[in-house]
């Protein structure tokens, strides 16, 4: 009997040397092994980030910070300094970011950038290998990301177009839209890494169908924002307060998210600050038109909407938040569309 009982009174302790060997056993051998076995694997190694932008600083911070090893590279090494600090490598080229990486983004301004990105004597396409993938999260268009993704399969390599929505707060909370066009597989072996940086993604069909998604958006937008500006210079200089024009029409039919949104931060504080700035709207609303020639839909909106955003560039407003489009109508109205404490 005082032999159960004292195996009884041993049996707790036997458990917590137990626990105690495992974990010594766990952190001394098995987690180095599990960390070595998966990065010879492959799908937690490095991943490579181009083209370090308004949008590019936060979504590969938002990498950096999730955990990722990353390496960098943008025609200006300084703008990637503030993740060097905080242990990114830099990258001289973007061949050599091809060749440590198996998962490759970019963020870049368009279809030329992209081109010289891919093509370039020091670009990816120098530097693939068999198995990788490369997600273009630039607005770009169709027709250069599909060129791209053919040239790119001849080397064995998967393409997704991955254009993205939500501006710089977005980018910076993590919050964007990823409108996504590809291989299904590809886009589940890179989703993980996506994560960190957008928490809306959607996958719209074959490659070439996430900008086509994306231009059409932005084509929608940009309209938006011209009328949003005609509208409020003449609720205003036909003597309407601003705060109170803001108010209703947030809740009513003419409500958008330029107004809703983008206004309060920008033109009511009058700080058109680069976000999305008014020349890559251009860039997109000159794509959507091309889209549409190619496909035979006329776009007469698309295309007046076009000419206001060459007016603002023309009067020197084409580096400034696309918001900016209403100085040009507040000068000649001699209108300002301001509120103090909305
Ligand atoms: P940006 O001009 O601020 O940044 C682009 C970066 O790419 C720059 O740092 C530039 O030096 C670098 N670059 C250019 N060519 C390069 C090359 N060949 N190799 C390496 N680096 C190169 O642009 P952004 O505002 O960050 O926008 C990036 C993309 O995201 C654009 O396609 C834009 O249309 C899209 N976008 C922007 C916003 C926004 O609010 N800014 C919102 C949604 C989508």
């Amino acid at each position: 009997m005082a032999f159960y009982v004292l195996q009884l009174l041993m049996l707790p302790g036997m458990y917590i040397y137990w626990s105690i060997a495992l974990e010594v056993f766990d952190k001394t051998l098995c987690l180095p092994i599990y960390y070595a076995r998966t990065r010879i694997m492959g799908e937690t190694m490095e991943i490579g980030f181009i083209g370090i932008g308004q949008m590019g600083r936060h979504m590969s911070q938002r990498l950096l910070d999730a955990g990722y090893d990353l390496a960098v590279n943008d025609l200006r090494k300084e703008a990637a300094q503030h993740l060097l600090e905080k242990g990114a490598k830099w990258m001289d080229t973007p061949k050599s970011v091809a060749e440590s990486c198996q998962f490759v983004l970019s963020s870049l301004p368009g279809p030329p950038e992209v081109e010289e990105l891919v093509y370039g004597p020091s670009g990816l396409m120098a530097g693939w290998k068999k198995g990788d993938i490369y997600v273009d999260m630039s607005t770009n268009s169709p027709v250069t990301i599909r060129r791209v993704a053919v040239d790119a399969k001849s080397k064995g390599v998967e393409v997704l177009d991955a254009p993205v929505s939500g501006g710089t707060q977005g980018a910076k909370s993590g919050t964007l839209t990823i409108i996504v066009g590809g291989n299904a597989h590809s886009l589940q072996r890179v989703h993980k890494v996506l994560e960190p940086i957008g928490n809306k993604i959607f996958h719209v069909g074959d490659v070439g169908c996430g900008n086509i998604a994306k231009l059409v958006n932005n084509i929608i937008y940009a309209g938006c924002n011209a009328i949003t500006a005609e509208g409020l210079v003449l609720g205003v200089k036909a003597g309407v307060d601003v705060n109170k024009l803001w108010k209703v029409i947030t809740v009513s039919s003419g409500n958008n998210w330029c107004l809703e949104y983008q206004y309060p931060r920008t033109v009511f504080q009058n700080n058109f600050e680069p976000g999305f700035r008014i020349n890559l709207a251009l860039k997109d609303i000159g794509l959507a038109l091309a889209l549409g020639k190619e496909y035979g839909v006329p776009q007469p909106v698309a295309t007046a909407v076009e000419q206001k955003f060459l007016d603002a560039k023309a009067a020197g407003l084409g580096d400034m938040a696309a918001p900016a489009l209403i100085l040009r109508l507040e000068e000649i109205t001699g209108t300002q569309v301001r509120v103090q404490n909305l």
